[in-house]
């Protein structure tokens, strides 16, 4: 039987995304970066900290500019704990506490559901993961760089392809841009690229240019879908959910999305609610 591969949306091979943390006023330089450059990134914020200034490089967004300035991107708000403690030095309370605070209090800022989160520093262990799951929490971002574009095996342990310092980072988008899936001859999944940071770095290197560069290197690909993060874990466990017949010819799509998906380099388009042949 023909293997199949998913494909994100619009049937494009790849995506890429981004994760900034901390809710730090510089996220307004750097979304209208991403917004002239049509990409789209997911911000996650420590609720306890809104209007707080730690030091010249972290002032801390209002919750009314956070209420208006990552939606008119399309950007994703996420939590990253209510006062960005460890969350596995805490009691188990404590953590879902510092999770579920933060998740509720960005729901009636912003107005919308959320569902996604970045590790505070980047450090969980597995009561961590728990209480995530706990707290309604549908992925969460690591620090850790895995250097390539696969896809997570673990939405709880989410781990990004490489922070925007990386020294690698031109090379990746150099073989993002110029190879793809669709031209191996057996593992064709999708390729998913995820940069994360935070957008005060940026005045405390002195390289926006490295940002912009990176973005005008990497925008306006027809085969790359731009995404937030929790539309990239929404689209994967949609894609997921399909149900196939014995044979394999016939596919349904019991989501609420499109899905795409390929076979034999063949590219179909399974509508939301549909059941589709694949011969
Ligand atoms: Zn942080």
């Amino acid at each position: 039987m023909s293997r199949t591969f998913m494909r994100f949306f619009g049937g494009k091979p790849k995506a890429l995304t981004f994760s900034y943390d901390d809710g730090v006023t510089q996220d307004l330089r750097l979304m209208e970066i991403f917004n002239a450059h049509g990409m789209k990134g997911t911000f996650n914020i420590n609720s306890a900290s809104l209007g707080k200034v730690y030091n010249d490089l972290q002032h801390i967004l209002t919750a009314e500019q956070i209420a208006s300035e990552y939606k008119k991107g399309g950007h994703e708000v996420a939590c990253h704990g209510l006062t960005h403690d460890f969350l596995e030095k805490l009691t188990d309370d404590r953590a879902l506490y510092e999770i579920f605070t933060d998740r509720c209090n960005l729901e009636k800022i912003t107005g919308s559901i959320v569902r996604g989160m970045a590790y505070p520093w980047g450090t969980y262990n597995a009561d961590s993961i728990k209480m995530a799951k706990a707290a309604g929490i549908a992925y969460s971002r690591t620090t850790v760089s895995t250097g390539n574009f696969g896809l997570p095996s673990d939405w709880l342990q989410w781990h990004p392809t490489c922070h925007h310092n990386d020294a690698r980072i031109m090379e990746f988008a150099d073989s993002f841009n110029n190879d793809s899936p669709d031209q191996l001859p057996y593992d064709r999944n999708p390729w998913l690229f995820y940069v994360w940071g935070h957008s005060y770095e940026f005045d405390a290197a002195g390289n926006w240019g490295h940002i912009e560069a990176f973005c005008d290197k990497a925008a306006g690909k027809e085969d790359v879908w731009y995404a937030t993060n929790i539309e990239i874990h929404d689209y994967i466990e949609a894609y997921r959910a399909l149900s196939f017949s014995c044979d394999g010819e016939l596919v349904h799509n019991p989501s609420g999305i499109d899905i795409w998906l390929e076979r034999d380099r063949r590219t179909f388009c399974v509508p939301a609610g549909k059941t589709i042949s694949l011969s």
